[in-house]
């Protein structure tokens, strides 16, 4: 039987797994965790067919000039004479241009229109606990400005059939009774829905435990390679070997790309979160995206989450108490909800960032037996079950080639 490595157990290396354990393969996944919990489980729980546009813009780059300095921005960018941080920017910048980003958005909304299908076959075919509702997400905005965003947005959603709806401060306010009555008005994006992410992570290892993928609890630090072709991977003082490997580290598979002499062009967008252990009194009935400060509030059954920003400040994940604030004072300034019921937990992780908004699934072309899946930046949920399956074809065309 072949065997295959999957190396990174978030929920990109799990929805391979799940797609390659339907064939015929040895399947061993090898993750680091749980001593660092993944973006995969601290994520804001989206599934977001509906985000198609790219980050990729020019008024994103003088968004991100505006705020530069501001302890409490959404966006934050730290400087760097980093070569691979210029790099990344100035491809950045190169990818803002409208024809690449037509294909980044044609591309994305393939890659959340077949994932949402997938899903929807995994959670009826699972009988799946964590906590999926598809009711959709509300954006509310409080300025003029923001308002007209919006209808901006939703026209072009509209144009590429995604079902979705303008409020009026009145029907928003109707929809959602607990956001706050200074909100000038919002959307409902009717195709999405949310879930529990960590649930999803435990669920899906499980499931996959059983259909027989063998998991270690280990880092890669580095490769054995021969004639082109990677023979082992080394953990600790062990050697892995596999007839396939399947780098899908999250963040960190820009590192390990190093080892392997490829320079994958992303970098690591860090986001926070503070998620409460239990429902609240008032908490919202969807998930709402607080336009004007970037700040998505998920609701469950049994918990809540404030989640946001992007700081592009390397790979440090110290909690910046100024960020952590600015997620409690977006939820006073737009929800009812009482946030200081419960003392939440502070979290924070790395999105894999490209510079086209676009994630990396290939065959490398440096090491014929290695594929590459990754880079999924603030989409990374929403895009796995797409992943997996398109790189379980991979793996597999192989073979029967
Ligand atoms: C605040 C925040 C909110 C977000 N909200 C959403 C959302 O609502 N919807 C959405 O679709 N996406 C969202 N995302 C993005 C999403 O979480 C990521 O895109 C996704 O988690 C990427 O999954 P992954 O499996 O590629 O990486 P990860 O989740 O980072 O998993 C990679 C795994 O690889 C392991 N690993 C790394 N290096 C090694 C090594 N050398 N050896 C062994 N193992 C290793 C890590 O320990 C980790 O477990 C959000 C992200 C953040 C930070």
């Amino acid at each position: 039987m072949k065997r295959v490595a999957i190396i990174g157990g978030g929920i990109v290396g799990q929805f391979i797994a799940y797609y390659l354990s339907k064939y015929d393969y040895e399947i061993t996944l090898i993750d680091d965790g749980p001593s660092m919990l993944p973006a995969s489980a601290g994520n804001c729980g989206l599934i977001t067919p509906s985000h198609i546009e790219p980050l990729n813009s020019f008024a994103t780059l003088i968004q991100g000039l505006k705020w530069l300095g501001k302890r409490d921005a959404p966006l934050a960018i730290k400087p760097q004479l980093d070569p691979a941080f210029i790099k990344w920017f100035l491809s950045f910048i190169w990818n803002s241009r409208k024809s690449s980003v037509k294909k980044a958005r044609n591309i994305r909304h393939q890659l959340l229109q077949t994932s949402w299908n997938l899903y929807s076959e995994y959670f009826s075919e699972e009988n799946s606990k964590c906590g999926f509702q598809s009711k959709g997400l509300i954006y509310a905005s409080t300025t003029a400005s923001g308002n007209e965003s919006l209808k901006r947005e939703v026209d072009l959603l509209r144009s590429h059939d995604l079902s979705c709806e303008l409020l009026t401060k009145e029907s928003l306010l109707n929809l959602e009774p607990c956001l706050k009555t200074d909100v000038v008005g919002g959307s409902i994006l009717h195709v999405d829905g949310w879930l529990r992410p960590d649930r999803l992570l435990t669920e899906i290892r499980s499931i996959n435990a059983a259909n027989g993928v063998k998991e270690i609890a280990g880092k890669v630090e580095d490769f054995i390679i021969s004639k082109g072709n990677i023979e082992a991977a080394q953990i600790g003082k062990e050697e892995l070997r596999a007839n396939h490997f399947i780098l899908a580290a999250g963040a960190l598979s820009y590192q390990l790309g190093k080892k392997l002499d490829i320079s994958l062009p992303m970098i690591p967008g860090k986001g926070y979160n503070l998620t409460f252990s239990s429902k609240l009194k008032d908490q919202p009935n969807y998930p709402i995206y607080m336009f004007e400060k970037k700040v998505v509030a998920t609701p469950w059954e049994d918990g809540f989450r404030l989640g946001s920003t992007m700081e592009f400040t390397g790979f440090d994940l110290t909690l910046n108490p100024s960020r952590l604030e600015a997620l409690r004072k977006a939820s006073k300034d737009y929800l009812k909800t009482d946030i200081d019921q419960e003392d939440p937990v502070p979290w924070a992780g790395w999105r894999p960032m490209t510079s086209n908004s676009l994630p990396i699934i290939k065959q490398s072309e440096k090491h014929q037996n290695l594929f590459i899946a990754t880079g999924h930046g603030m989409l990374g949920l929403s895009m796995a079950p797409a992943t997996g399956q398109l790189v379980s074809s991979l793996v597999n065309k192989q073979y029967i080639d």
